[in-house]
């Protein structure tokens, strides 16, 4: 099941190749993995996997990671857990 609610929010990810930093937004492909009650709320764990193009050197990146969000629509921190491309030879 996606999520539409983190559509507009966005995560940094270091290009392995060329080490720029690229955004990519998170909420078409996430899944809720746990949940955990807190003080203000209930804490939701989300996996996500998702590609992105880099502008620089123009490979496709697969990126695998979790985010939580807490308090409601809010993204409290994420971690990334994969990174993989194949870098064009220069
Ligand atoms: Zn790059």
């Amino acid at each position: 099941m996606g999520l539409e609610k983190f559509s507009k929010d966005e995560i940094e990810v270091i290009c392995p190749c060329c080490n720029q930093s690229i955004y990519i937004e998170i909420g078409v492909d996430v899944d809720e993995v746990g949940s955990d009650e807190r003080g203000m709320g209930i804490e939701i764990q989300y996996e996500f996997l998702t590609s992105v193009e880099c502008y620089l050197c123009e490979i496709i990146i697969e990126v695998k990671g979790d985010v939580w969000e807490y308090p409601e629509n809010v993204i409290n921190d994420f971690e990334i857990i994969e990174l993989s491309s194949e870098c064009k030879k220069k």
